[in-house]
């Protein structure tokens, strides 16, 4: 069968073909790959910043943000049958019997480094024909939600944030009313982000770069967000126009406005970043100013790193609420779906849009034709 595979020690990226998967254990699941999902972890894989194969070998299957068809199930699988849709766990706990978090099934949150990571670490990803995958790593999708279920695994991320941010939140003992939340970015992470926030019911508002109109602004003002641009608005402008900003939502991966921005959170406001740098030159900094507001603010940055099994039920659970409540904004996310065959562009980061998409499979293909095409003119810069 055909794999896009990633060759780190020949900084080569090409189709590959490699051995069909067949279920070894009872609660297996074997997988017909439909969809998955390119993000800026894959650019940086194939710019080889990072990515490693599985152990003794020399490559490794690309992608991590998967939609899967069950093929067939082993016979220790009572809740799965053929035909159903389902989304794969990326991260699995590391073997260290020491690792408390990896131990309590709280992988995402692995304190010895030495995760595996499907189509990053380890593991082989999801651009492919067929995987086999073990139930407890799989993740149901309702037939209904088979044109947007690809956007499970990005959805974790901010679902992970959300959990953290009301953990956090506990230590408000009073109703302050509706908080205001400002995303940074408008890449797929930060309108998920926004779809996100706005769902759980803060006043949010996405600052990016380009000034509208422009299809990012257009899906985040479609589901409520208000949006503005940077190149248009200042970080002290927008401050200053928001509010008390309750929570930032770092989605762009940019540090020094990242940091520029954290001068301006709310008291008691909490910070979350899930940007990952490359290549960042350093740079000059105030940190008494950010110093001095942590402690007189009493506020909370905190980092996180994709997601386990509560944020993919919560985003499972979420991206079927959104398919109701904003079906349009939700899928102009999707704006390119590109044969396996033409990963090149999407992978490499040169197809533009917002969320571009690997399609698996000539079946699919035929079915969707229509709706692509409308992503993909929505979807136009
Ligand atoms: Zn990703
Ligand atoms: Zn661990």
């Amino acid at each position: 069968m055909k794999a896009v595979a990633v060759y780190p020690a020949r900084q080569a990226v090409g189709i590959a073909d490699v051995a069909e998967p067949h279920i070894a254990t009872p609660t297996e699941v074997k997988l017909r790959m439909l969809e998955v999902g390119v993000c800026g972890t894959d650019k940086d894989i194939c710019a080889f910043a990072y990515g490693t194969p599985p152990p003794g070998q020399d490559r490794f299957v690309l992608g991590h943000e998967s939609l899967g068809e069950v093929v067939e199930a082993g016979p220790g699988v009572a809740d799965l049958r053929a035909g159903d849709l389902v989304v794969s766990t990326v991260r699995l706990p590391c073997p260290d019997a020491n690792c408390a978090a990896c131990r309590a099934g709280h992988y995402d949150f692995c304190m010895t480094g030495n995760y595996r990571e499907h189509g990053i670490k380890g593991l082989d990803g999801f651009m492919t024909e067929f995987v086999v995958e073990d139930r407890h790593n799989l993740h149901p999708v309702a037939r209904e939600l088979r044109e947007v279920a690809v956007l499970v695994e990005p959805l974790t991320i901010a679902e992970k944030a959300l959990i953290e941010v009301r953990e956090i939140q506990q230590r408000l003992h009073w109703d302050g009313g509706q908080q205001l939340a400002v995303v940074l970015g408008s890449g797929p992470v930060g309108l998920l982000g926004a779809m996100v926030l706005v769902n759980a019911g803060f006043e949010t508002y996405v600052y990016s770069r380009s000034p509208k109109p422009n299809a990012k602004a257009d899906v985040a003002e479609g589901v409520g967000a208000r949006y503005i641009s940077s190149e248009e608005t200042s970080i002290d402008q927008m401050a200053e126009q928001v509010g008390n900003i309750d929570l930032i939502y770092e989605a762009a991966g940019a540090p020094q406005f990242a940091f520029e921005v954290l001068k301006h959170l709310g008291s008691n406001g909490i910070y979350v970043f899930t940007g990952v740098p490359r290549d960042q030159a350093p740079v000059e900094f105030d940190t008494e100013r950010i110093m001095y507001n942590l402690v007189l603010k009493n506020q909370v940055v905190v980092g996180v790193v994709n997601a386990g099994r509560q944020a993919f039920d919560n985003a499972v659970r979420d991206i079927g609420v959104f398919a109701v409540r904003w079906p349009q904004a939700l899928g102009a996310i999707i704006t390119g779906r590109y044969p396996m065959e033409a990963f090149h562009d999407p992978v490499m980061g040169k197809a533009g849009g917002i969320k571009n998409v690997i399609e698996i499979g000539v079946r699919g293909r035929a079915q969707r034709a229509p709706r692509d095409e409308a992503a993909a003119v929505a979807g136009r810069p």
